[in-house]
């Protein structure tokens, strides 16, 4: 599987909702005082997405409402697996990756969508629980997620 929105949409430059090409803009912009990043931003659609500190490269695709929700809780239900140390943050995006059979330059909560925002909120649990149990013995995490506990889908 791949995420099947064209690159220009991945990386911010396009609007996924109107098609139009974003505008950067300074955060002010959007939040009404400088927190010194930029963001790309689609106004008639209020869609918009930050930079990495910085530079003028986009965290993902933008977002409107409804997405920037559902990325925050995609991070809250992704992001415990490598904060409480059972594994390094790299290591989660791969087994994350595994689970969703996604590559791993595309596994990224900023370039997914709605409907994958929602696939990583159900798997970061089987996941979280997987990490737990077994990063203790230091097995090879990724693998054996694939092999023992992903469901078939
Ligand atoms: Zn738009």
């Amino acid at each position: 599987m791949v995420l099947r929105d064209d690159l220009l949409v991945l990386c911010g430059l396009s609007c996924p909702y109107c098609g139009r090409p974003t505008m950067l803009v300074d955060d002010a912009e959007i939040y009404g005082r400088s927190y010194g990043t930029k963001s790309y931003m689609c106004k008639p659609c209020r869609a918009w997405v930050g930079c990495h500190k910085g530079t003028t490269k986009a965290l993902g695709r933008i977002a409107n409402k409804e997405l920037r929700q559902l990325k925050h809780q995609a991070h809250g239900s992704f992001d415990p697996i490598w904060q409480k140390g059972h594994v390094s943050r790299s290591e989660a995006y791969e087994i994350l990756s595994i689970a969703l059979g996604l590559p791993i330059w595309q596994t990224h909560i900023g370039m997914f969508d709605e409907t994958m925002c929602r696939r990583v909120i159900e798997v970061s649990n089987i996941i979280l629980k997987y990490v737990k149990k077994q990063w203790p013995n230091k097995l090879s995490v990724a693998d054996s997620f694939l092999l023992n506990v992903l469901p078939e889908s």
